[in-house]
């Protein structure tokens, strides 16, 4: 009742919902009755969920911040979202998005454009904004976003709370929107570490209807977080951490580069052991990463064609049909998305770009490989500055995609990161928020949750 007086005040300023289920307290209502019956409720039971609305759910709208898909309601829920719901959680509603999860603000919704919580004039990072701002703002307990470039981890920096990204096939893909299918995964945003943690165990593990999902044995996450060493004097003194020397370059804010050398002190304090790594690939990362994603976007968004879900145009000849549906149906991001993903993956230009960033690709893999044979962890910036204000790079993509340097990478190479409030800088009304990122090695989220909770 209490979650739903504060979204109800705070939506008006936010807007971090594009759907409020209407069903939440007569849920919650059978919960407390089970409970009252001596009947077995889930670990979740009665625990607010915002859903990104790129996640498919069965009574509710899922539109992926798009017209394409206005009014369309799957039939099904995604297997993460079913999973919540089998252990008790309640789906409060489903979450503002830059469409298709292309975006970095969410302002590339077409539909409204969420404020962060810590300053509305600004943005809440993107593409998972919604997600972000609504864990910020207490309208939820906890959510899903989706990660294929850093969507979990940037906004969970801008707006100051926890983000998780799975290791690739970690969790299963069943049910959310395709943007770049070999990049693509559901994370955790939560207002704690351990509360993230519950979350990504709740949603782990393999699934039949995803065959990138992993058949790996998913550990307790949470169990360490009452681990008694968080008591002793230096809990992390056999951990080695590396702090990517190229992250920590010239585009990134002085201010936020001062919150994470303080944040590496605080580790150190801790009892880790620091030291600078280079990934000379890093800043390759970028650009390869915008051919990949754009080429697959370029291929899944093929299947809005105004027959099958959603939007459609009034023709009558079917070529006509499938122009004026997507004509109308896409932004002006996703057209521009399709355009290169398209032109990258055309005869004659084929080798040039999607080939060549396949290769940059596997470039960084090793590099990271080699880093974590090094080091148990990774950190850097999430993000090279904290929040900026709505409006202030939407006619400037290429500025917007270049704040996406230190998410990238991970993606590509397919590991877990997490990232958790490690500081404020000046702005805003009352400071903002910077996150510190902790990456570590393939199906290793144990071990960033047990950091991150024995740092915060
Ligand atoms: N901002 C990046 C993009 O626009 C990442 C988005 C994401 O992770 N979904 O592609």
């Amino acid at each position: 009742d209490s979650y739903l007086t504060r979204l109800r005040l705070t939506e008006p300023l936010l807007n971090s919902f594009l759907h409020v289920s209407n069903t939440v307290l007569k849920q919650a209502q059978e919960i407390d009755d089970k409970i009252k019956n001596n009947e077995d409720v889930g670990p979740l039971a009665g625990v607010l969920v915002g859903v990104k609305d790129n996640i498919c759910t069965a009574d509710m709208p899922s539109t992926g911040g798009s017209r394409v898909l206005e009014g369309y309601r799957p039939p099904f829920d995604a297997t993460a979202v079913k999973r919540v719901k089998e252990l008790g959680g309640i789906v409060v509603g489903k979450t503002n998005l830059d469409e298709f999860g292309m975006g970095s603000t969410t302002e590339a919704s077409a539909f409204q454009v969420t404020a962060n919580p810590w300053d509305v004039s600004r943005v809440p990072g993107g593409s998972s904004g919604g997600s972000a701002a609504a864990v910020s703002a207490r309208q939820c307990v906890v959510s899903l976003g989706s990660d294929t470039g850093g969507s979990v981890r940037q906004p969970a920096s801008f707006c100051g709370v926890v983000g998780l990204k799975p290791t690739y096939g970690r969790v299963s893909r069943f049910g959310l929107m395709a943007y770049a299918s070999s990049l693509d995964v559901i994370g955790c945003f939560g207002s704690s570490v351990a509360d993230t943690g519950i979350l990504l165990h709740a949603i782990s593990g393999h699934d039949s209807r995803d065959a990138t999902s992993s058949k790996r044995e998913v550990p307790d996450f949470t169990s360490q977080f009452i681990s008694p060493n968080i008591l002793e004097s230096k809990p992390l003194k056999e951990l080695r951490v590396g702090l990517i020397h190229e992250a920590l370059d010239d585009g990134v804010d002085t201010s936020v580069k001062s919150a994470i050398h303080a944040a590496a002190s605080h580790l150190e304090e801790l009892g880790c052991t620091l030291s600078e790594v280079s990934l000379p690939s890093f800043s390759l990362g970028l650009p390869a990463y915008y051919i990949l994603a754009s080429s697959e976007s370029s291929s899944n968004l093929s299947r809005y064609d105004g027959l099958r879900y959603g939007n459609q145009a009034a023709a009558d000849e079917l070529n006509a049909l499938y122009g004026d549906s997507r004509a109308s149906g896409f932004g002006p991001e996703v057209k521009m998305r399709i355009l290169m993903g398209t032109y990258a993956l055309s005869a004659g230009y084929y080798d040039a770009y999607y080939n060549r960033a396949q290769q940059v690709r596997t470039l960084i893999q090793k590099s990271f490989e080699a880093a974590l044979d090094d080091n148990d962890i990774l950190i850097s910036p999430a993000a090279p500055s904290a929040a900026y204000k709505i409006g202030e790079k939407i006619d400037d993509p290429l500025s917007m995609y270049a704040g996406d340097i230190m998410t990238v990478n991970v993606n590509m190479a397919g590991l877990p990161a997490l990232v958790l409030p490690c500081g404020f800088v000046e702005g805003g009304p009352a400071g903002l928020p910077v996150g510190l990122q902790m990456i570590g090695a393939a199906f290793d989220e144990g071990k960033l949750l047990k950091v991150a909770h024995v740092f915060e």
